[in-house]
Formats: C-alpha cells, structure tokens, sequence
C-alpha cells in the first residue's frame, strides 16, 4: 500500500491526542503512513486544503473551529456530512477530496451499551452548536428529543433550522442552563458540545447532574464535569475519548481502507475510554 502523511487541521491542535491513536495504529498494522498536527488558522485554511490534494498527503482530520468551513473546500461530500453541515475527515476517492463526518459514528458507539441501547434517555440538552454539536443533535434526533443551548443563540437557531431528521428537529433553548431549566425540560442527560472544559472550565457549573452527562471534551487529564460525574454515584458518564477514540476508527478506515485495530488505539490514550 502506497502511504503518506495524514494531517489534523485545527487551532489550537497542540494538546491533541490524535496522532498517538493513529500512529499506534499505523505502526501495528505496518503500514506507511505517519499523522501529524498543522495549527490553520481561519484565513489559512484554503491553503491547507491546497496542500491536501499534493501526493504527499493521504487524508486529514479537521477540528476546532473548521469543520463548518471544511465543507466548501472539498470535492464531494459524503451524506452524513451534508446531513450535519460538518466536515471531520477528509480523504481521497480517485483523483477528488472527500468530506465525511465521522464523529456522528463516534458519539453513537460511545454513548450505546454492548447490546446496543442508548444510555442517555429519551429528552437530552446539547450545549453547543457547532460542529460537533451539529454531529451530536443529528445521532440523537431519531430517539430523542433533543433541546441546543448555545451562547450564541443565532447559532443554536441556525442549527434548528438546518438538522432534520426524520422529520424531527431539536429545540432551542436559553443559554446558560439552570436546575430550573433542566427540570422543565425533564432532561435525562447534558451532552457538552461547546469548548469549555479544555481549560478547567465545567459548562454545567453551579447546575445540578441530570442522570446522564457527556463530555466531548478529549483531554488527556479528566475535565472537572466528568470528575464532578464520576464522584456521582447515580451518574453515567460518557468521556470524551470514547467518542475520539470511534470517530478515529473510522476515520482511519476511509484513509486506509482496513479495519481499525481498536485495542491498539484505545491502548495509546492516556486513560480508559
Ligand atoms: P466549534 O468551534 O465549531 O464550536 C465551539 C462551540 O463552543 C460553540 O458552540 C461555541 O459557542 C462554544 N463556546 C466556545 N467558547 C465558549 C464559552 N466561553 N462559553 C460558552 N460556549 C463557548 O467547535 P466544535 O463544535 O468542532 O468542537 C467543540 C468541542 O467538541 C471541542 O472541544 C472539540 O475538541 C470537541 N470534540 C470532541 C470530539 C470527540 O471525539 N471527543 C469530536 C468533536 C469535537 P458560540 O457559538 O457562542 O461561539
């Protein structure tokens, strides 16, 4: 198999646990292929893209805060991007640049138990609405009723209006959230899809769990939502490296077209996902 280099396109990318996933797993499948991180700015994303179709280089990943913009710059996009307005995975079919979305598989593998029930109930709140909010509300829209609470309410609303699935479409609702909200609502879990929590900061802060919390989040050192989940007892609790790790898995069989070794990427994370 011909290699090549696979990049992660982002900013900030630094703490990314990305490449040590991925190049465990290369380097265990013998393949020749090495993942690194390119800190992109907003303005130098085209040329990032223009780099991309140089032979050099197999595929990408795009983070924070690209994933919305990535669409444009791609060839084609595959259907569950289009769905969710957002690009994580970019590689190539013939001569032309793909967009796919792989963290729609990723959230849905992480928050589902072994005979593949949802542990997060039926009426959940995404914080958040970007990219991987708009990933989040389109896996859960056709099991549940889903309500967004962003900082920015246009873009909660915008979100609104462009995911529907199944003829379902989730709620907006204020930001920040209160017990008092939660309650009303009767929501059974918090999705945190917004960047807080990459500096010590808990989105939830001063709110009472609801019985499920998720943290998207991927941090190599627990967020204080999920250590404040975990010391719960009646919490369950989804870290974000459960998701990391199966939207990597994907991502690494549209660049490699073999299946992912798993236990070899879960291994190269710094705690249990
Ligand atoms: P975007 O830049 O597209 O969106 C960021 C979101 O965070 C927006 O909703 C933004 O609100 C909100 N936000 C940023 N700063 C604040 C703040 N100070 N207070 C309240 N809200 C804030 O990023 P993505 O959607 O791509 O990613 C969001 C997070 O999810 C990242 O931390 C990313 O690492 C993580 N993620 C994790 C994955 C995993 O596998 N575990 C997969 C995908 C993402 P506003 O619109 O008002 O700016």
């Amino acid at each position: 198999m011909s290699g090549g280099r696979v990049v992660l396109l982002g900013h900030p990318v630094s703490h990314s646990l990305s490449p040590a996933m991925h190049n465990a797993a290369f380097a265990a499948l013998d393949l020749p292929h090495h993942y690194d991180v390119l800190d992109v700015t907003v303005q130098d994303l085209p040329n990032a893209f223009a780099l991309l179709r140089t032979p050099e280089l197999v595929g990408a990943n795009v983070t924070v805060p690209h994933k919305e913009s990535a669409r444009a710059l791609v060839d084609d996009v595959e259907p569950v991007a289009r769905a969710t307005g957002a690009v994580n995975t970019v590689f190539r079919r013939g001569g032309r640049l793909v967009g796919d979305n792989t963290d729609v598989h990723g959230f849905i593998a992480a928050t589902h138990d072994e005979r593949g029930r949802s542990v997060l109930g039926t009426r959940v709140l995404v914080l958040g609405a970007g990219g991987a909010a708009r990933a989040c509300v389109h896996a859960l829209l056709p099991h549940a009723d889903v309500f967004v609470a962003n900082r920015t309410p246009e873009r909660a609303a915008a979100l609104v209006r462009d995911l529907e699935v199944d003829g379902a479409r989730a709620t907006a609702v204020p930001y920040p959230t209160s017990d008092a909200a939660l309650a009303e609502l009767r929501v059974d879990a918090v999705v945190n899809a917004t960047t807080l929590g990459l500096h010590g900061e808990d989105p939830l802060d001063g709110v009472s769990l609801p019985r499920a919390v998720v943290d998207l989040i991927p941090v190599a050192t627990e967020t204080p939502l999920v250590g404040r989940a975990r010391r719960s007892p009646d919490t369950i609790v989804v870290d974000g490296l459960a998701m990391l790790l199966h939207q990597a898995a994907a991502s690494f069989e549209r660049w490699t077209g073999v299946p992912a070794p798993l236990d070899v990427m879960r291994r190269a994370l710094p705690r249990r996902a």
